[in-house]
């Protein structure tokens, strides 16, 4: 079913809903199941899954010179989702990227998740790779998140890169997007930043997913200026709670977003690492709540590796 479909369903109820990463190469499935397993009794009807592009690395050789090498990471996005429906029977939202993929390559990666039968997909641009100072797409890519999504539309209505199909079969994906409460870096101010997020929804963007956010007045705020500006998509909270001390610097750093100095000063203060932990989870369960009662489609959770603090705070909030 469609990501939509399920927000239609629940009729102003919030659902729950996480994110996955693929494991590092040479990890195994397992790994993500490990994280899945204690999070269905929630019920999620959809998983996403990330995609990570290749990056350089640097690696050194026989001869003890550095050698620049691409590398992915984490491969694995599109049949990662395939036995996320096939073992829990729930939808999934693989992440496509523009950085990587040229618009041939994009098209086998739909043709692939069509066949899987995966009929939601985030359409993204993707960020710089290490070591380029911004986002370059490869030769023929699409550069932003819109080119992407107009091409997804397109196959949508049987229309296909490769000329010579004619009459191709008609993919049926549910098209996401992701938003800024806090605006994107890149982005000179907020007004812009909406003014593109529009034209993805124009584009074929049907539902907007948020980066994360601590302040729930940036949310509700960037709701309204969605609404304003004729945005009328649902809009999903993503959330990241807080569980290490180092993340007071490196989540304003990794995502350009700002942290409250209430929760900030809370951390500070904490004598341990479990007592950061249980600071950050305290404060996701507020932040639930208060999204819950203001009827968000659904509480949306990154869990980047780890379930405990997610099933911690839906046990709470559900
Ligand atoms: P776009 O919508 O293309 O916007 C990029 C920038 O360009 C913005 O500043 C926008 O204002 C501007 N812009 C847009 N259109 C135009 C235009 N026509 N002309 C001029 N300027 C324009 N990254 C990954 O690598 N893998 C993931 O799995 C992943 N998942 C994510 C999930 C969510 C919910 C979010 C919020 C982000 C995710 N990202 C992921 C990060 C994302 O790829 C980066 O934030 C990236 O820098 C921007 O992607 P976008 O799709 O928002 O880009």
């Amino acid at each position: 079913m469609k990501v939509t479909e399920y927000f239609e369903r629940a009729n102003g109820n919030t659902l729950i809903s996480f994110e996955v990463l693929p494991p590092l190469k040479g990890g195994s499935i397992d790994s993500i199941f490990n994280i899945l397993d204690p999070l269905m009794e929630f019920r999620p009807p959809f998983v996403d899954v990330t995609y990570h592009r290749e990056d350089f690395i640097y690696r050194k050789t026989n001869e003890g010179f550095f050698e620049k090498i691409s590398m992915r990471k984490r491969p694995g996005t599109v049949v990662i989702s395939q036995a996320i429906q096939n073992r829990y029977g729930v939808d999934t939202v693989p992440h496509l990227l523009c950085g990587g993929f040229t618009k041939e390559e994009t098209e086998d990666a739909l043709i692939d998740m069509a066949y899987a039968k995966i009929n939601n997909v985030l359409a993204l641009r993707g960020d710089a790779r290490k070591f380029e100072g911004k986002f370059i797409p490869e030769q023929g890519g699409h550069f932003y998140a819109i080119d992407l999504i107009k091409q997804i539309k397109d196959m949508n209505e049987g229309v296909y890169i490769d000329a010579d199909i004619k009459d191709g079969a008609k993919s049926n994906f549910c098209i996401g997007v992701a938003g800024y409460p806090e605006k994107h870096f890149e982005a000179p101010n907020l007004e812009s930043d909406i003014k593109y997020l529009k034209q993805k929804i124009e584009a074929g963007g049907e539902y907007i997913v948020t980066q994360m956010f601590f302040d729930n007045k940036k949310y509700f705020d960037f709701v309204k200026l969605c609404r304003d500006h004729g945005i009328h998509v649902p809009i999903v909270p993503g959330l990241k709670p807080l569980t290490r001390k180092s993340q007071i610097n490196s989540i304003p750093s990794a995502f350009f977003i700002n942290l409250p100095a209430d929760l900030v000063n809370e951390v500070n203060k904490a004598k341990s690492p479990e007592a950061v932990k249980q600071v950050g989870i305290e404060w996701a369960i507020a932040q639930c709540k208060e999204l819950k009662a203001a009827k968000v489609p659904s509480l949306h959770f990154y869990t980047m590796g780890d379930s405990d603090t997610a099933r911690k705070i839906a046990e709470t909030i559900f």
